[in-house]
């Protein structure tokens, strides 16, 4: 369903992303492993279009290059940006009403269904965005990006600066996601990402270097691959 050949971003002499050709196949979780400064953030800007970027994107048939993001939003990506990026003053209704502004006329339905996923917003609907805790702001950040209705969801390291405990309760979520839409996930946290994964893709240094199926992912290879054996 998305297919990508070629890709490069660059940040002046900077090049963030080298030719990075991969597919995901509809349905499938797709995840991408890379240290701090590998390239992911600048991976998903670039499918969204919210960075300048070369090569081909197709997805589900149709060419992405040139349109801007609120296009490809419409035409099925929604994206979870690094850090959750809620809109702190306007309340946790008001963030979700913003995700459905391509898909106005299922706002309704679509809000019932986050609250189902995550009873903790429709108890909070009310509060700012910006009094929730860093896990239910994460939560929002992910309901918001469901309200969209994308048939490819993209999230940037949904567990970055979470306690173990919410970090488990975010992938319980994420869980339940898996097979509903095709998900694609960058993440530093290998042992969470691979319990999801049905492909994984390894960047270093903006490169593509390894790709694994479901049924060759180790966690002791990808480890040993990720970081040469040292530390997580
Ligand atoms: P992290 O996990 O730290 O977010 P990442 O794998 O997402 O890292 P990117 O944020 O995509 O990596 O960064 C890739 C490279 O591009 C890094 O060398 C980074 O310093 C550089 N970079 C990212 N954004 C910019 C920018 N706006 N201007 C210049 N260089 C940038």
């Amino acid at each position: 369903m998305l297919e990508v050949e070629g890709l490069e971003v660059s940040y002046g002499h900077v090049r963030a992303v080298r030719d990075v050709s991969f597919e995901v196949k509809e349905g499938e979780f797709a995840v991408f492993l890379g240290r701090n400064g590998a390239g992911k953030t600048s991976l998903l800007k670039a499918l969204l279009g919210q960075v300048k970027a070369r090569g081909r994107i197709t997805l589900r048939g149709r060419r992405l290059e040139g349109l801007p993001p609120w296009r490809r939003v419409k035409l099925g990506l929604s994206l979870v940006p690094e850090g959750r990026q809620v809109f702190s003053p306007l309340t946790v209704r008001e963030n979700l009403e913003l995700g459905a502004f391509v898909a106005p006329g299922k706002l309704k339905r679509n809000l019932a269904q986050v609250f189902s996923l995550f009873p903790v917003l429709e108890e909070k609907a009310g509060l700012p965005a910006g009094a929730l805790s860093g896990g239910e702001q994460q939560m929002l950040a992910i309901g918001r990006a469901l309200m969209a209705e994308p048939a490819l969801l993209l999230l940037d390291e949904p567990s970055m600066g979470l306690a173990p405990k919410v970090v488990q309760e975010i992938y319980a979520t994420l869980k339940k996601l898996k097979g509903r839409l095709t998900v694609l996930l960058v993440e530093q946290n290998v042992k969470k990402a691979l319990s999801l994964a049905d492909r994984v893709f390894l960047l270093e240094s903006g490169r593509l270097v390894s790709s694994w199926g479901r049924d060759e992912v180790d966690e002791t290879v990808v480890e040993a691959a990720y970081l040469g054996g040292s530390e997580l």
